[in-house]
């Protein structure tokens, strides 16, 4: 959550900022078509259809606000009077769906809706409708708060959606979807300044650019971290590779006789064994960094570290692994707990898991770290050939 949090508060310094407002005045303009132009390009390559529908609404708001200004004309005020209304629960609803619910029948039911607002606005903009466009600009409270410009049934659609978008935010959530919180937050700061104009084009805009940002950082996550152990992924490791310090060590680590694992339980438990095998190795201590190289293979790194320094950590890290007792549930368990459960025949069986590890360093030659990692793999290699569940160097 911090880069958006971070993104609207830049907004808001560089709008307070006296000695920046011609920059700025000069440069919003241009600032939502990149942005909007830049995202809905990242969303439809990306293909994230909530992303583009959510830019969509929030350029649409923030070009009808530059079409019908609010000081400017009856019309004005009451165009802004329904989109402080509608744009708050909008992105509280965007927030609810995900890339799968966008294409069900409340989804779809959510884009109509969404689809039907410019009509809706244009019904109210009647005469014949002149009470309703009075409704959505009325006053309950008589107090003036001076720092309140939004009209105050904008004022309830905006904490209610705050509401929907903060309860996104504990239920299931992705990281699109937590930064539905600024959004929300940025929309209302645009449309509490009153609609039109700068501040309120720069904190629109803002609100696009967190969700932009938080889907470049989502797609940074995909390719770094493993989905299945939720270790860094082999990029990751690739990456580790190019700042290493002179000293250091590799160790690669290898799960014993994982087919037979598989083929016995099933690819499920195998999955899980790889998860627990993943939990342990984050435990690694010595400054030891796992990754999941592939398959259920696994490198550690140990940065200024030697390999003879490192043994000891992985030595542990051996142990722990065949200590950790994993208990597999019976393939004729039922999906629901029954009303008399039954204790099966051969039910849960202990499984037993160990790896082999491999540990090599550059030595005096300095060689490459790919080097590196094959000395570790041959270390490996004469791990499973001595009988398995051990290290060597
Ligand atoms: P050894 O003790 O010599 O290492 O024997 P092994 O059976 O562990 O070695 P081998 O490399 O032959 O087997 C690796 C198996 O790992 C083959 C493949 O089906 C399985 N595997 C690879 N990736 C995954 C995965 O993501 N999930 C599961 N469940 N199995 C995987
Ligand atoms: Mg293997
Ligand atoms: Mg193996």
């Amino acid at each position: 959550m911090a880069p958006g949090a971070l993104l609207l508060l830049g907004a808001t310094v560089v709008l307070q900022s006296a000695s920046l407002r011609e920059a700025v005045t000069v440069s919003a303009p241009v600032y939502p078509w990149i942005v909007f132009g830049a995202g809905l390009l990242l969303g439809w390559r990306f293909n994230r259809r909530q992303l583009v529908v959510t830019l969509a609404v929030l350029f649409a708001a923030n070009r009808a606000l530059a079409a019908f200004p609010p000081d400017a004309s009856a019309t004005g005020r009451t165009v802004f009077a329904c989109i402080a209304l509608l744009l708050p629960l909008d992105l509280a609803l965007l927030a609810w769906l995900t890339e799968r619910s966008i294409v069900s029948w409340s989804g779809r039911l959510v884009l109509g809706v969404i689809l039907a607002e410019p009509l809706a606005v244009a019904l109210v903009l009647r005469p014949e409708l002149a009470d309703l466009a009075r409704a959505i600009d009325y006053v309950f409270v008589a107090a003036a708060v001076p720092w309140l410009r939004i009209p105050q049934p904008a004022l309830l659609a905006s904490v209610v959606a705050l509401g929907l978008v903060g309860l996104r935010f504990f239920v299931r959530r992705t990281v699109i979807q937590s930064n539905f919180v600024w959004t929300v937050l940025a929309a209302f700061l645009a449309l509490n300044s009153g609609g039109a104009g700068v501040v309120s084009t720069v904190y629109l805009t803002t609100g696009g650019l967190v969700l932009v940002v938080s889907l470049i950082e989502t797609s940074h996550r995909m390719a770094f971290s493993d989905e299945l152990t939720g270790l860094p992924s082999r990029r990751a490791l690739t990456d580790a590779l190019l700042r290493l310090p002179e000293v250091y060590a590799i160790a690669m680590v290898d799960i014993d006789h994982f087919k037979k694992l598989n083929d016995d339980y099933g690819h499920a438990v195998g999955d899980q064994v790889l998860r627990l095998t993943g939990t342990t190795l984050m435990r690694t201590e010595g400054g030891g960094r796992p990754f999941r190289y592939g398959g259920e293979e696994f490198a550690v790194l140990f940065p200024g570290k030697s390999a003879e320094e490192a043994l000891p950590y992985l030595e542990n890290l051996r142990e722990a692994i065949e200590a950790s007792s994993f208990v597999v549930r019976g393939r004729d368990r039922p999906t629901r707990r029954p009303d008399k459960p039954i204790r099966s025949a051969g039910g849960k069986k202990s499984l037993e898991v160990t790896v082999s590890i491999g540990v090599a360093e550059p030595g005096d030659l300095g060689a490459d770290p790919e080097e590196v990692i094959r000395t570790a793999d041959q270390a490996l290699y004469r791990a499973k050939r001595s009988g398995r569940n051990r290290v060597c160097s």
